[in-house]
């Protein structure tokens, strides 16, 4: 057992948290405001390999891990949640190549992710299936060579600047639910791909984020990812895996508020003393670095236990259900020890209050964490 990262992962985390104070931290209040889509740092990110550090190379990729990918998303979320939403989600949905496509589909749409203009997505919600997934009614038919595809998703990562998008599509609706769908990878040049941009988001107000609607869209036989049937399986998969870099966001998120709160109250003086010298005020912060600490013990086990080919679905959703709700809880605490100055957009803690809450709604409500952590101590 090694609690230290190593050289090379610090090297990593110092040059993604140069990379976020360089570029993030002057830009991201005004973007976040103007919903202002961060073009130049997106490309930034990709030329200095710190975007999909987990794709191996022979895909194009850094060839890393699922930990360095955290490591990154920390430093990320700890400067600006929305920027670093949107890095995060360049290659959302990759593992589904990694871990269900062919070598010529790895190569074909991942390797373009680094050294071309190509982001992509992952469209499982839909208006009635958001956390039951398989009520995904979206709808794939064979038709000689091709699969049609029908249907719409909604609140989409990528949905509008997305090159391509992986779709959760039902194939089987006669099969066992579990049975029922597949994946497909759906170039959004094609015919019959329409992505509306949802905009007024709480937080993250950066990130792309869109409605899909897919009216007859004709894909060959070969961008099915995967086996046919077997989508929900590859979906579980998938989340086995990104539901731990999503608790990096958290703890990031919670570190940069911890930061802001630490610094504010040795700055900021009542009753003739900086107020960080008032016993209660000091109780608080101890608090909140205790829980910040705990999430980034679980997240680093949740990501090494990927890396060292042990996957484990339940230490995965408690990181990512912890860490979601240690960054609301320290947040909500970094902004009451802001006091009134808090609450106005002029300082970045009212920025990270809102975006907090998606961490406990995305990838899993907070609720559905619990249900699969529940299950499998008690079993169904
Ligand atoms: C900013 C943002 C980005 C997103 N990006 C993507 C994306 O890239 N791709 C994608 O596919 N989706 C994306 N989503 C959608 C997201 O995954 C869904 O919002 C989420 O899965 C919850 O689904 P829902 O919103 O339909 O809520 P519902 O499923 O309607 O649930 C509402 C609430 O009901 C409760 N609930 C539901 N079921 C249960 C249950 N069984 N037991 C107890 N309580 C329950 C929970 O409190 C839950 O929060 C994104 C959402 C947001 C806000």
């Amino acid at each position: 057992m090694d609690f230290l990262l190593t050289k090379e992962q610090k090297y990593i985390q110092k040059a993604a948290r140069e990379f976020a104070i360089g570029e993030m931290a002057p830009v991201g209040r005004e973007f976040d405001l103007n919903e202002t889509y961060p073009e130049a740092i997106v490309e930034k990110a990709r030329k200095l390999d710190l975007i999909g550090l987990f794709i191996p190379e022979k895909f194009g990729g850094p060839g890393l891990g699922f930990l360095e990918q955290a490591i990154v998303l920390e430093e990320f979320w700890k400067v600006d949640p929305g920027i670093g939403q949107q890095l995060s989600s360049l290659s959302f949905g990759a593992e589904e190549f990694i871990l269900f496509g062919t070598e010529e589909q790895g190569k074909k749409y991942l390797d373009p992710i680094f050294t071309g203009d190509a982001v992509m997505g992952f469209a499982i919600t839909e208006p009635d299936a958001g956390s039951d997934t398989l009520s995904a009614s979206t709808a794939a038919v064979k038709q000689g060579n091709e699969w049609v595809i029908n249907g719409s998703k909604i609140m989409i990562g990528n949905g509008t600047r997305g090159t391509f998008m992986l779709i959760f599509a039902l194939t089987d609706p006669d099969a066992a639910r579990s049975k029922r769908h597949s994946i497909f990878i759906v170039e959004t040049d094609r015919q019959g791909y329409k992505a509306d941009p949802m905009h007024g988001k709480m937080g993250l107000r950066c990130s792309d984020t869109a409605a899909i609607y897919l009216n007859n869209v004709r894909v060959p036989e070969e961008n099915l990812l995967g086996t046919r049937g077997n989508g929900f399986h590859q979906l579980m998969a998938f989340f086995d895996r990104s539901r731990a870099y999503v608790s990096a966001h958290g703890v990031g998120l919670a570190q940069g508020a911890l930061n802001m709160a630490v610094k504010h109250v040795r700055d900021r003086k009542q009753f003739g003393k900086p107020i960080g010298s008032f016993q209660g005020v000091q109780f608080k912060i101890a608090d909140m670095a205790v829980k910040v600490e705990l999430a980034r013990n679980i997240m680093y086990k949740a990501a090494w236990l990927l890396d060292n080919g042990t996957p484990d679905t339940n230490v995965t959703a408690m990181a990512k259900m912890y860490s979601a709700r240690i960054a609301v809880e320290v947040v909500d605490e970094a902004l009451q020890l802001h006091g009134g100055y808090g609450y106005f957009n002029d300082y970045d803690i009212e920025r990270f209050y809102r975006a907090a809450k998606v961490l406990e709604i995305y990838e899993g409500a907070k609720e559905i964490e619990k249900m699969i952590i529940g299950r499998t101590i008690v079993g169904r």
